[in-house]
């Protein structure tokens, strides 16, 4: 199988590469990433053709989807607060980006298409849990690019019979996932912050709550649809029903890294959600293989990747033991 992911020098992409290149049925992967979020260092040691550019640039697709079996489609510009600051900029990546890749793939004969939308589609649709059925209602200008995302796939799967499918990612953590830029996540943030003596910054009082979901179980789920080719074009939520307020987050992380997290509490953010649990089901039913990391293991192997990757020192015994039984697994 010759697959190529768009944004693979990202988070989710670089551990998606690593992830695929495990797999004896995957022959080739190539990369097309415009370097704006991510970083090589993501795909350091991967045996990966590395096409640098942006996914507006139908030449530079072309030349990546030639032969392709699969495109999993990651780049965009993936922040609420920075679509906010600059909408047009979040829209030429997420959604012209997303509709030049559906071109190319139409081009290069029709691939399996899977691409990331985002759970922030439910937007101010209160109704808990989160099931695809729902109404969208964004509230920010990233939302709507992700709306968009998934009616363009939805439109090329029934106008030009390309094998599509979306997944609403929910709030993927995990090793590798940035710390250091304004936009970060709030996970690699608040563990980073904790690590290094400083407080958080609690938008509001706290009491929100996230579905977490491990980057590795995102893996899984993309690996296994991508191998058992799963077409669908209608969204799947990718997350698995859990609910966990910032305030409970906190707890984790005190867990994780045997620190107490200091607090800052500001005024919540506009374009936030208050609530985000996923109804898991149709995830469920179609990747029935798949189980998800507790948030507790999760937390704990991120802040390892932390302390180890960017603040040198060695892994904790919780890591190594999981390296080991990873190890013995595969
Ligand atoms: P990331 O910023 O680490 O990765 C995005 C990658 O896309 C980066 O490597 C960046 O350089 C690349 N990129 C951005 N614009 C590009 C362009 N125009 N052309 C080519 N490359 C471009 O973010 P991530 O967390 O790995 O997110 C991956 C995908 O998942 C995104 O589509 C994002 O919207 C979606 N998503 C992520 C989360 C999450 O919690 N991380 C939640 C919902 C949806």
């Amino acid at each position: 199988m010759q697959i190529v992911i768009t944004g693979g020098a990202g988070f989710i992409g670089g551990n998606l590469v690593q992830a695929l290149a495990e797999q004896p049925h995957v022959t080739r992967l190539r990369v097309v990433d415009n370097l704006s979020t991510g970083d090589k260092a993501n795909l350091a040691g991967l045996d990966v053709d590395f096409f640098e550019g942006d996914v507006q640039d139908a030449a530079l697709l072309d030349q990546a989807f030639h032969g392709a079996d699969a495109v999993v489609h990651l780049a965009a510009l993936p922040s609420v607060p920075r679509s906010l600051q600059d909408p047009l900029a979040s829209h030429h990546a997420n959604a012209t980006g997303t509709l030049q890749v559906l071109e190319a793939a139409r081009r290069a004969g029709g691939p399996h298409v899977i691409a990331a939308s985002s759970s922030s589609v439910y937007g101010s649709n209160p109704h808990l849990p989160k099931h695809e059925g729902l109404a969208t209602a964004p509230m920010s200008p990233y939302a709507v690019t992700k709306l968009t995302t998934e009616a363009y796939l939805s439109a090329y799967h029934h106008s030009f019979d390309l094998p599509v499918l979306p997944f609403r990612f929910f709030n993927v953590y995990g090793p590798g996932q940035r710390a250091d830029h304004p936009y970060a996540a709030v996970i690699p943030k608040w563990i980073s912050a904790t690590l290094a003596g400083e407080p958080v910054t609690i938008h509001g009082d706290g009491t929100q709550t996230r579905d977490f979901t491990y980057v590795g179980t995102v893996c899984h789920v993309l690996t296994d649809a991508l191998l058992r080719r799963v077409v669908d074009p209608r969204p799947v939520n990718l997350a698995f029903g859990s609910r966990t307020s910032l305030l409970g987050l906190i707890q984790e992380i005190e867990t994780a890294t045997g620190h107490v997290v200091k607090r800052q509490h500001v005024s919540a953010r506009t374009g936030d959600v208050a609530h985000s649990q996923a109804d898991s089901g149709r995830l469920r039913a179609l990747f029935p293989r798949v189980a998800p990391m507790a948030l507790e293991e999760g937390t704990t192997a991120t802040a390892d990747w932390i302390q180890t990757s960017i603040m040198g020192a060695t892994p904790s015994e919780s890591t190594l033991d999981r390296m080991r039984s990873e190890k013995t697994h595969d």
